[in-house]
């Protein structure tokens, strides 16, 4: 049963990366959520089909992370983030340090996914200077990448829309690789597409325009996630890295989306067999219970900038949050953790990937779909775009998926989904048969 919702004042609040005038007509009101399901003020149960933004893959209100939290507040609330720690803190980046590939031996908090992002590139360009190599400040992303939206991350980023508005305060001497989507070669690929993997030779132009001993790193999402689940063709990222080594420059995987099993592996890296020298997370690390991001760094690289290695300097680096390693995060991140391993999580998401990938491509051939793509427990359909409207069809899908009790993701024509990890292979099925049917009401409607 639904029933019209209450109004509430709007005036105030500035919704972010929200079309505000458009959001006060077709407003979307949460109330609460448990589990799998967001319930809303129109009293609608929907479908949690984006872990929330890619963060709640274990659903929401698990009255362990709950509990967790609250233990955590009666017995320290806070601690300062310089010069002391929490021993839970120590306890976390050890366990975050065993789930990831060998070799990232150090973990640096933050709150959120830009912020690690800036500290990644700062550790990148602090390595080099220490190393006598102050000449590597250079940096290269990749076109259609989301790095989040502090200054580094959004020089490094890819997205037109994110930077043009602040072009004067783009970060200088940074290169784009092209990203790696092109319809006419690869549309409805699942999982890796074949073609491609000579796009990661863009590189070796760059470093070659600029010499590599002005560049300090490559950053890149190893799947595009926020402009609609980018997957990188197969040998794409084996080359990169190949040619990084090559060259003496380090490379940023940021895993903020596909960190903590959304690609059915604990990172990105592992699914895709190939080690950076730094892995940014945040998002699933907690949940979405509570912020926090962080910065997995190769060792040597951490004994650089510390002083490690024999060298008798004292070298500090200048660089930290206020809430840095806050005890109440890294108590919730434990218990996501604990919650992994006790329910098995990320081979609950393997067991779910065949099943979005089939219920995904059995869409093909309906009217309006340019690409159906897919990876681990994430994947999207790209619409063709009503001309001279950009965005407008992705609009209608949205609206109809909430009218079929589902929510989804968009950005421009493409509609992404990644849905928790305690789906039901039924749930995930239904999300996907609603997003068909979303698809084609949208089709009707212009
Ligand atoms: N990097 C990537 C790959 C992301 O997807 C995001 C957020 N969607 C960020 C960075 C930024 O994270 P936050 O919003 O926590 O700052």
């Amino acid at each position: 049963m639904t029933s019209n919702p209450k109004p509430i004042d709007m005036s105030a609040y500035w919704l972010p990366y929200t079309p505000n005038r458009y959001f006060h007509q077709h407003p979307k009101v949460m109330k609460s959520a448990k589990g799998a399901y967001y319930f809303d003020d129109h009293g609608r149960k929907l479908f949690d089909g984006l872990s929330g933004l890619w963060c709640s893959p274990l659903g929401h209100a698990d009255p362990r992370i709950g509990a967790a939290i609250a233990k955590q507040y009666d017995t320290m609330d806070y601690c300062p983030a310089f010069q002391m720690a929490s021993e839970a803190t120590f306890t976390l980046a050890s366990r975050i340090v065993k789930l990831a590939p060998a070799g990232l031996d150090k973990v640096f908090f933050t709150n959120s996914g830009s912020e690690a992002v800036d500290t990644a590139l700062k550790i990148a360009i602090g390595y080099h200077r220490v190393q006598g190599n102050a000449s590597r400040i250079r940096m290269i992303g990749r076109e259609r990448a989301y790095h989040g939206v502090g200054i580094g991350g959004i020089s490094v980023g890819g997205i037109v829309a994110n930077r043009k508005m602040f072009a004067s305060m783009m970060m200088p001497g940074v290169d784009h690789l092209p990203h790696t989507l092109n319809l006419s070669q690869m549309a409805f690929s699942k999982g890796q597409p074949t073609w491609g993997a000579h796009l990661a030779d863009e590189l070796e132009r760059i470093v070659a325009l600029h010499d590599a001993n002005t560049i300090a790193a490559v950053i890149l999402e190893p799947v595009q996630g926020s402009t609609g689940v980018l997957v990188p063709p197969l040998g794409y990222l084996q080359k990169i890295r190949e040619i990084c080594t090559k060259h003496g420059i380090l490379l940023i995987f940021d895993e903020v989306i596909t960190g903590f099993g959304r690609l059915s592996a604990n990172f990105g890296a592992d699914r895709f067999g190939v080690t950076p020298d730094m892995i940014v997370f945040a998002k699933a690390i907690t949940n979405g219970v509570i912020p926090m991001g962080g910065v997995l760094v190769r060792g040597d690289i951490y004994d650089s900038i510390m002083g490690g290695g024999g060298q008798e300097q004292l070298i500090e680096f200048f660089h930290g949050y206020t809430y840095s390693g806050h005890p109440i995060p890294v108590a919730a991140a434990h218990a996501v953790l604990d919650i992994f391993e006790s329910d098995d999580l990320v081979n609950r998401a393997k067991a779910l990937e065949p099943i979005l990938e089939n219920a995904l491509h059995a869409l093909k051939g309906k009217s309006g779909l340019l690409d159906i793509r897919n990876i681990g427990l994430s994947g999207a359909v790209e619409l063709e775009p009503v001309p001279g409207k950009p965005g407008l069809r992705a609009m209608k899908v949205l609206e109809a998926c909430i009218e079929r009790g589902v929510l989804v993701r968009i950005s421009n024509d493409t509609i992404a989904v990644g849905p928790p990890f305690i789906s039901t292979p039924a749930e995930v099925e239904n999300l996907i048969s609603a997003l068909g049917d979303a698809v084609d009401d949208a089709m009707k409607s212009n």
